[in-house]
C-alpha cells in the first residue's frame, strides 16, 4: 500500500521521499529517467545536478549558508550526502556530482519505505502527493498541471531583461519621459535612450553579429516565441526579433511613438526605454530586452545604446526553460495547493530557485505530507528563517512580476535594530535570528539561548 506518491526524483523529490519515509510513510517515487529524458540530465541517477557542482556558500553569515544551517537543524539527508561528496571550494559547498548523486540514489533505493518507479507520471494523482518534477517537467504532466491550475498559471520560460545601475546612465543623452506624457510621475516614469537612424542601424548590425548562448534541445521554442510569465506571451529575444527584419525592433520594443527628445524637440528614430527596477531607484531594467547573447557580448553591444556607453550591469539578460506554477495564486506557505490539502508542490516548480532552495522545499513538503498523513497540522516556518522566507515569498509575491527567487537576505523581514550596521554584521544577525526562531518554532530551545554557533554540520555519510 502506498501512502504518498512523489513525482520527480530530483533534488526536491529525493529529499521529500526521504523525509516522509523516515516518518513511516510508504512512499512511491516516480522518476521518468532513463526511459524519458529531460534534455539536461545525463544520467539515470536521482538528484543529478544539471549544471554547476556548487551548492552555494557554506559560510554561516551568507544567505545560502543560513539556509544550509537550517537544513542541518531540520535533518536534510541530501545536505549530508553533499557534505560527504564535498570538494575543496573555499567558503562554498561544491561536490563531486557523480558521488553526490550516487549517495542520494543509494539512500533512496535502500530505504525500506521507498519504492522507485522508473516511469513518466502523466497525471496528478488524486491521493496524497508531492509534485517535484522540476524546471523540465515532462510535457504530458505539464498539461495536467495546467488543467489543475488554469493555463495562465503555468509558466514555461524565464525571460530576464538586463538590469543596470542608474548612476552609470549618461543623462546628458538619455531623458526622462512617459509616452504621450501619460506617466504617473510628472517628470516621466521611464528613462529613454534615443537613437538616430545611423545609430539604430549600427546597433542592429552589432546585435545580429554578436555571439549567442547556444540553445539546448529543450529551449529551441525560444526562437518561435514563448510564454514566459504574465506579460510575456509570445516573448522573443531581441536578437531574434532583429533577425526578422532590420526595422522590426523599431516597430517593436524600440518603437519611439509618443516620445520627443528634449534636445532636438523631435521624435527619435528609435528608443530603448529603461524602467525603474528597485524602490530606491538605483537600478533600471531595459524594457523588452530579454536576450540570449553571451554576457561579454551583452556588455559590448548594449553599451552601443546612446546614453549607456558606460553602463554598469547588475544582471545580464537571460532566457531559459523553466516550468513553474503561479505559486502566489496556487500555493500556501506549507507548500499545499490552495484547493487540495493533500497535494504539495516542491522544488523549482514552486518558483524557488537554486539547488539548496529546491532541496529545502522538498524537505518541507516531505515533512508536511507526513504530518498530514499522521493527522497533524502542516508546519509553516517563521518568515525570519530563510526557508520560511522563500515559502512566504513564492506564495505572496506580486503575481504580475513573479519570477523564481533564490535564498537571499532581501526576502527576510528587516532587522529590528535601528542603527546602521555593516553587511557582514547584518548577515550574522540575520543568521542568528533565523536559527533562533527556527529552534523556537520547532520547540527545541528557549529562543534567547540559541545562536548559530551551536549548529554543527551533521556527521558525514560514508561514500559507497
Ligand atoms: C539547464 C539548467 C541548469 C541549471 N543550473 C543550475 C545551477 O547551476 N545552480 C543552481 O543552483 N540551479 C540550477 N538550475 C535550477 C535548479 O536548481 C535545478 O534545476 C534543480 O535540479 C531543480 O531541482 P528540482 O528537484 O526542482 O528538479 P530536478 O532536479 O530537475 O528534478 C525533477 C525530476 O523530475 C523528473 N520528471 C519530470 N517530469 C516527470 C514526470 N512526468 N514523471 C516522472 N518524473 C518526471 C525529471 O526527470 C527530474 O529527475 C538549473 C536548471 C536548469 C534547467
Amino acid at each position: 500500500m502506498t501512502d504518498l506518491m512523489i513525482i520527480g526524483g530530483g533534488l526536491a523529490g529525493s529529499e521529500a521521499a526521504f523525509q516522509a519515509a523516515q516518518r513511516g510513510l510508504k512512499v512511491r517515487l516516480y522518476e521518468m529517467r532513463p526511459s524519458v529524458q529531460t534534455g539536461a540530465h545525463q544520467t539515470q541517477d536521482l538528484a543529478e545536478l544539471v549544471c554547476s557542482n556548487s551548492l552555494g556558500s557554506n559560510l554561516p553569515d551568507r544567505a545560502s549558508g543560513v539556509l544550509k544551517n537550517e537544513l542541518r537543524v531540520l535533518g536534510s539527508r541530501l545536505l549530508e550526502c553533499a557534505e560527504s561528496a564535498s570538494l575543496p571550494a573555499g567558503g562554498a559547498l561544491a561536490v563531486d556530482r557523480e558521488l553526490f548523486a550516487r549517495l542520494v540514489t543509494e539512500q533512496i533505493e535502500n530505504h525500506p519505505n521507498i519504492e522507485i518507479v522508473r516511469e513518466e507520471q502523466k497525471e496528478i494523482p488524486g491521493t496524497l502527493s508531492i509534485i517535484a518534477s522540476g524546471p523540465l517537467t515532462s510535457p504530458a504532466l505539464s498539461i495536467s498541471i495546467a488543467a489543475l491550475s488554469q493555463e495562465e498559471h503555468l509558466f514555461f520560460f524565464d525571460a530576464i531583461a538586463p538590469v543596470i545601475h542608474a548612476d552609470s546612465i549618461n543623462m546628458d543623452i538619455a531623458f526622462r519621459a512617459s509616452r504621450y506624457g501619460m506617466g504617473e510621475q510628472e517628470e516621466g516614469d521611464y528613462i529613454n535612450c534615443p537613437f538616430t537612424r545611423e545609430e539604430y542601424y549600427a546597433f542592429v548590425d552589432a546585435l545580429l553579429k554578436a555571439e549567442r548562448i547556444e540553445l539546448r534541445s529543450f529551449e529551441e521554442a525560444i526562437k518561435e516565441g514563448v510564454k514566459a510569465g504574465h506579460f510575456f506571451e509570445g516573448c522573443l529575444p531581441v536578437e531574434i526579433i532583429a533577425e526578422r527584419g532590420v526595422d522590426s525592433l523599431a516597430f517593436g520594443p524600440m518603437r519611439p511613438v509618443g516620445l520627443k527628445d528634449p534636445r532636438t524637440g523631435k521624435r527619435p528614430y528609435a528608443i530603448v526605454q529603461l524602467r525603474q527596477d528597485n524602490l530606491a531607484g538605483s537600478l533600471y531594467n531595459l524594457v523588452g530586452f530579454q536576450t540570449n547573447l553571451k554576457y561579454p557580448e551583452q556588455k559590448r553591444v548594449l553599451r552601443l545604446i546612446p546614453g549607456l556607453e558606460n553602463a554598469e550591469f547588475l544582471r545580464y539578460g537571460q532566457m531559459h526553460r523553466n516550468t513553474f506554477i503561479a505559486s502566489p495564486k496556487l500555493l500556501r506557505p506549507t507548500l499545499q495547493h490552495i484547493q487540495r490539502d493533500d497535494l504539495f508542490f516542491a522544488g523549482q516548480i514552486t518558483g524557488v530557485e537554486g539547488y539548496m532552495g529546491n532541496i529545502a522545499t522538498g524537505l518541507l513538503a516531505g515533512i508536511n505530507a507526513a504530518r498530514l498523513h499522521h493527522h497533524e497540522e502542516p508546519i509553516r516556518l517563521p518568515q525570519t528563517t530563510m526557508l520560511g522566507a522563500l515559502c512566504h515569498y513564492v506564495t505572496h509575491a506580486d503575481l504580475k512580476d513573479f519570477q523564481p527567487m533564490k535564498a537571499n537576505f532581501g526576502i527576510l523581514p528587516p532587522l529590528e535594530s535601528g542603527t546602521k550596521i555593516g553587511k557582514r554584521e547584518r548577515g550574522k544577525l540575520y543568521a542568528e535570528r533565523a536559527l533562533g526562531d527556527l529552534a523556537f518554532a520547532l520547540g527545541m530551545t528557549n529562543k534567547d539561548e540559541t545562536s548559530f554557533d551551536h549548529v554543527a554540520p551533521s556527521a558525514p555519510l560514508q561514500p559507497g
